[in-house]
């Protein structure tokens, strides 16, 4: 925590600002390891102040481990103690969470007569370079996430159905240390493949349905994410066609992931693959994503984002093929850079699963 500090104090100096106020739970979680729902941080001239209410103090000084001066406040008198502590640390330029922060919040400061500063973007930047202690969380929870993808594939059958086997995805996640999903795990079969971003139904699994399932597991707060496809019986021609095109895609663009790669480059290896195949318009979402206390978070790799992939930053290669009434193939694994490649956190195999 104390290096995550002062990086962001010296991004503090050069962008001119004399403090930050942060109220997004996952960067306040990041900046001082507090986890409650109700905490504002100020960081400022040397300062690191967390506002909160009775319900948390004790909660915030175990967890904040001496780093941060702990002001407990009632929710009535919060802006008036946070005006207060601004005016006498004569604060004039502060820096906020501009992507996240709700207008109606932004009102009540308005008031504070102080300049402020976008810092979503200078936030994010911090964050998505990852700490070896970060990259191990994340390792261990992607182990989760394998240990209970490989108890599903000896229970999945014939009849069963989406939700049954998402529930079934959730028991075996927890069961293997999870404390949670890292989003509500998608399992989509048959037509409903089709669908990127599909909710369980109760369609029950056929004969020559493809099933993708997409789903991770959260250890001690950070975000694991995977996409494994696998055939109930005998998939058909076309559809084991595809899956053959989205598999070479994933592995051309893991082959070709290294440090110093523009994002763009990234989802243009995949791009081009699946075109040349005749399935452009069918590969409609970015290939990648970084993860970490967010499933979504900073870098992308896609169409529009601008950035370089960094040593230790996380990067998902989840490149899809969806046909409408048919179905769809996305395999993603999920990696992190090192100084000279990368390590990929998914195990599990990428060769067609026939149950
Ligand atoms: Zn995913
Ligand atoms: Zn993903």
């Amino acid at each position: 925590m104390e290096m995550r500090i002062k990086r962001l104090n010296e991004v503090m100096r050069e962008s001119g600002t004399d403090g930050v106020l942060i109220t997004d739970t996952i960067n306040c979680r990041y900046f001082s390891g507090f986890t409650g729902t109700n905490g504002t941080l100020l960081i400022a001239r040397g300062r690191n102040l967390l506002f909160t209410d009775f319900r948390y103090t004790i909660q915030a000084k175990q967890q904040t481990r001496g780093l941060f001066e702990i002001v407990e406040v009632p929710q009535a008198n919060a802006l008036s103690t946070l005006e207060g502590a601004i005016r006498d640390m004569g604060l004039t330029r502060l820096g906020f969470e501009d992507e996240t922060l709700t207008v109606a919040r932004f009102r009540q400061w308005e008031d504070f007569r102080c300049e402020w500063v976008p810092f979503s973007e200078k936030i994010a930047r911090l964050r998505c370079v990852k700490s070896p202690d970060e990259i191990d969380c994340i390792r261990r929870a992607q182990k989760v996430s394998e240990r209970a993808f490989s108890e599903l594939l000896e229970r999945i059958h014939p009849g069963m159905t989406e939700k049954e086997a998402a529930n079934e995805l959730l028991y075996l996640m927890r069961k293997h240390g999870a404390e949670g999903p890292s989003f509500a795990p998608i399992v989509a079969s048959g037509p409903n493949g089709a669908l990127c971003h599909a909710v369980p139904t109760d369609r029950a699994f056929e004969k020559g349905d493809l099933v993708v399932m997409d789903f991770g597991s959260i250890v001690d707060g950070y975000c694991s994410d995977m996409t494994r496809t696998v055939a109930i019986g005998q998939p058909s021609a076309h559809m084991r066609e595809i899956y053959d095109i989205v598999l070479e895609a994933n592995l051309r663009t893991l082959a070709a992931l290294r440090p110093g790669m523009a994002g763009k480059a990234l989802d243009h290896v995949a791009r081009d693959y699946i075109a040349a195949h005749g399935y452009a318009e069918a590969f409609g979402h970015g290939l990648g994503h970084g993860f970490g206390l967010e499933i979504h978070e900073a870098p992308y790799a896609n169409k529009t984002w601008e950035g370089t992939l960094e040593p230790f930053m996380t990067i998902t290669v989840e490149p899809g093929i969806y046909i409408e009434g048919e179905g769809g193939v996305r395999i993603e694994d999920c990696c992190v850079l090192t100084e000279d490649g990368y390590e990929n956190f998914a195990a599990a195999s990428k060769e067609l699963v026939l149950i």
